[in-house]
């Protein structure tokens, strides 16, 4: 059996090697490093795949998610409503540019932001929601995008963990995440479901002033060379990440459809045992499983057996991940921000029972038989 990976990245660049290296070298023989061809035919292509006007590729998912708030020109004391249970990008930014991050509760079963406890969070400060598709779940956007409207409040995606991900409205129309808010944020961090080989991320928006607007900010502020009109960043996506990105997403449906089979096994394994909590698959989004993870509950001390059950694996040579051990809220960055005035318990209980499994497009029978034995069976043991 070959050795197993959290994400097997290895694998799966050996499978698109010719392609990729060929890509590269031509990006090399061009030595267009910055601003090449690639770039445009790859922002074209997430258009159509996406269905969205524009795509602005930029140097990483942090960067997009701080351009998007830049661009709507949010003030410091505007309260952006977000998730605490989430990687910390979605939150650093809203800190950075001294907005205020407003942190409410998530659906323990989606593990994404709960449009009720939206509601009950807005004030009149009150400018711009950040849901998370945690995991490559769809948050619950026909709800958000209702609420917005009311509000007149901007909705920012934060689509790191869920490109490709259909959100599905109650008449069987679909729109890919990313494509349905204001401004929606990606990154192509390698281990991401559309990963490049280095650092990258992009902004997608069907607003074509507010394209300019992104464009302009992730360019120093100009839109002609030298001019400057408002403050902006250096934030670039080069040309042999755009190249590998441009072929990686034509077998992105591919690669969705490898980790929804291995995600199909893990389900079945894990329903004879009553204590485990599969992921849920909620009617509106299609699952792109960024993530695996699991909820444990029902063990007297709940915590401790996660943990001991994320180092039994260790022994074992397979690799698990807490995603994420401490809720932004409870991190020492926001204590600044009156972080420990948020009461979470809904946040704090599935911090403590998460557990995020080996997910990859390259997983095979016998290693999900291996892991998923190795889960079963020490659980079993515990009380
Ligand atoms: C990865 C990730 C980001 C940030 O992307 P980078 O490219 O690493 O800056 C933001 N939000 C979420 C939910 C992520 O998973």
């Amino acid at each position: 059996m070959r050795p197993i990976q959290m994400v097997d990245l290895k694998q799966q660049y050996l499978a698109i090697k010719q392609e990729v290296d060929a890509a590269i070298l031509d990006v090399l023989d061009s030595s267009a490093f910055i601003g090449g061809k690639p770039i445009q035919e790859l922002a074209s292509g997430l258009n159509t795949y996406l269905g969205v006007k524009h795509t602005i590729p930029c140097a990483n998912g942090t960067d997009a998610l701080q351009i998007a708030m830049m661009a709507l020109d949010l003030k410091p004391g505007d309260e952006v409503i977000t998730a605490s249970f989430t990687y910390i990008a979605t939150v650093e930014v809203v800190a950075l540019l001294r907005l205020k991050p407003v942190f409410v509760e998530v659906v323990p079963k989606t593990f994404c932001i709960d449009p009720e406890a939206i509601r009950k969070a807005i004030t009149p400060k009150t400018k711009a929601i950040v849901p998370v598709h945690l995991y490559g779940h769809a948050a619950n956007m026909d709800e958000i995008m209702k609420i917005a409207a009311e509000h007149n409040l901007f909705v920012i995606e934060d689509n790191a963990q869920a490109v490709g991900a259909d959100y599905i409205y109650p008449d069987g129309t679909k729109k890919k995440t990313g494509s349905i808010g204001t401004i929606g944020c990606t990154s192509f961090f390698p281990s991401k479901n559309l990963g490049c080989y280095g650092d990258g991320g992009a902004m997608f928006t069907n607003d074509d002033a507010l394209a300019e607007k992104l464009k302009m900010i992730a360019n120093h502020g100009q839109k002609v060379r030298y001019y400057h009109e408002v403050v902006g960043c250096n934030s670039r996506l080069d040309t042999v990440q755009a190249a590998v990105l441009k072929i990686k997403l034509k077998k992105l449906d591919e690669y969705i459809a490898s980790r929804r089979k291995a995600a199909d096994y893990y389900d079945a394994a894990f329903a004879v045992h009553k204590n485990i909590v599969t992921p849920y698959r909620a009617p509106y989004s299609n699952h792109v499983f960024h993530q695996y993870t699991l909820t444990l509950d029902g063990f007297e001390n709940v915590a401790e057996v996660r943990n001991e059950l994320n180092a039994f694996l260790a022994e074992q040579k397979i690799p698990s991940m807490i995603y994420y051990p401490v809720p932004a809220h409870r991190q020492q960055m926001f204590a600044a921000f009156g972080g420990a005035d948020f009461n979470l318990p809904i946040t704090d209980w599935l911090t403590d029972r998460v557990i995020s499994l080996p997910m990859h497009t390259e997983l095979e029978e016998e290693q999900l038989k291996f892991i998923t034995t190795n889960v079963l069976d020490f659980l079993s043991k515990q009380k």
